[in-house]
């Protein structure tokens, strides 16, 4: 019904009509006749059907989330309540995508996986590559500036130089002639100005160096995880790329390694997220000590970490992790707050090999899926993944 027909009936049917519109708003239906209300009786009618949908729609959504938390067995967190809420409601395409595409490839999130995504979504509001092109272009600027500045040093020297012979030659011609000494004393002057000049310039040119020395320890710091010390996910994947055309040029293998602490969230809830830290730094120390300028660790986010082997194949690869994680089984750690001792640590981890696949990409998401059966097959224990999965 439009709003000109409605405005056409007679005053009790109209009232009639509105009343049943209003009890339809109610049950969540007769959204297609609001635009009548407006004609008829403006205020009380349209916010009446208009709050109680709202009710509705909000109960709902309360529930939609509440079963989205239940069913991928997430805590009852602001930050996870936030992500089905964005999820549910499409608020955030960025979430949704990441959301859509986990479940079309594990059918399941954690708690985890929330934490490191939402990290990351933050992470690339300011994206990495963007920050990356911003160092690339004050290093660049700095560049031009300090060239700039050593060429105007150098011409303030030669100027200054040639000066200072031209005094000498006026100083030589005899002094009893007042024009040509106020000319050698201007002259004078003008080359102490020059030497100034030339000792700013040279000043300058320190602080240059200084901010590039201090640009570089930003990239640095930028693409190194804080809390391990190990480069991070940003860092790894710059390194796959050149250890990529590397093998590829070398004829070399390469494998890559995707290896995530067990039922670490257990450690945190047990001992607390600061000793929880202290098990993600040793963890970290235990995987770097295999790193050699042939294998690189990366902290990949949260309790995941990701280890790219050259020149090893995908089953040496598998015992090489392997073997860092029969020594993490055997340590028997100490929680340091309290002095207990505990519960053994584990990980297990999905090895494939990078020159399989398509893209290095797809070897990456073949590791995570060997990871995802180890984890389905108890734990603690590393596969390498079929190659033609
Ligand atoms: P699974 O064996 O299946 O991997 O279980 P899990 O408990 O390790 O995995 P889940 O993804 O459920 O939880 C990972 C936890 O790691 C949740 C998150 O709070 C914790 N975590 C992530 N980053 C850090 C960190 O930097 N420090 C601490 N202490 N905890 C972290
Ligand atoms: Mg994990
Ligand atoms: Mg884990």
């Amino acid at each position: 019904m439009t709003g000109a027909t409605s405005s056409a009936v007679h005053g009790q049917k109209g009232l009639t009509d509105r009343l049943a519109r209003w009890a339809r708003g109610l049950s969540g239906k007769g959204d297609e006749d609001e635009g009548a209300e407006e004609q008829a009786s403006p205020q009380r009618a349209r916010s009446g059907s208009a709050s109680s949908r709202e009710i509705t729609r909000r109960r709902k959504l309360y529930e939609d989330i509440g079963d989205f938390l239940f069913a991928h067995d997430l805590d009852l967190t602001p930050l996870n309540f936030g992500v089905a809420h964005d999820y549910l409601t499409g608020a955030q395409i960025g979430m949704e995508k990441a959301i859509k595409a986990v479940l079309a490839e594990r059918g399941q999130i954690t708690n985890g996986w929330v934490e490191t995504t939402v990290a990351e979504q933050r992470s690339d509001e300011i994206t990495p590559d963007a920050l990356a092109s911003m160092l690339d272009k004050i290093e660049e600027n700095l560049s031009q500036f300090t060239g700039l500045m050593t060429e105007s040093r150098n011409s303030a020297k030669d100027y200054g130089a040639a000066l200072q012979e031209e005094v000498k030659v006026l100083a030589a011609s005899g002094d009893n002639q007042p024009i040509m000494a106020r000319l050698v004393a201007l002259t004078r002057s003008m080359v102490e100005k020059t030497r100034q000049v030339e000792g700013q310039l040279r000043q300058n040119q320190k602080q240059t160096q200084l901010l590039k020395s201090n640009l570089e320890s930003a990239r640095r710091a930028a693409e190194h995880d804080h809390l391990t010390g190990l480069p991070n996910r940003r860092a790894f994947e710059s390194v796959l790329r050149d250890e990529l055309a590397l093998a590829q040029r070398q004829g070399e293998a390469l494998a890559v390694a995707f290896c995530d602490i067990d039922h670490f969230k257990l450690i945190n809830d047990a001992h607390g997220h600061e000793t929880g830290d202290r098990v993600l730094k040793f963890v970290a120390g235990l995987l770097a000590k295999v790193s050699n300028d042939q294998c690189h660790v990366a902290r990949h986010g949260g309790e995941e970490f990701v280890m790219l082997f050259r020149g090893k194949t995908a089953p040496e690869a598998c015992e090489a992790v392997d073997g860092v994680r029969q020594d993490l089984v055997t340590r028997s750690l100490v929680n340091r707050t309290n002095g207990e001792r505990m519960e053994r640590v584990s990980f297990s981890a999905g090895v494939a090999n990078v020159l399989a696949y398509e893209d290095p990409r797809a070897a990456l998401k073949a590791a995570d899926r060997a990871l995802y059966l180890a984890k389905e097959h108890g734990r603690n224990r590393v596969y390498l993944a079929a190659e033609n999965d």
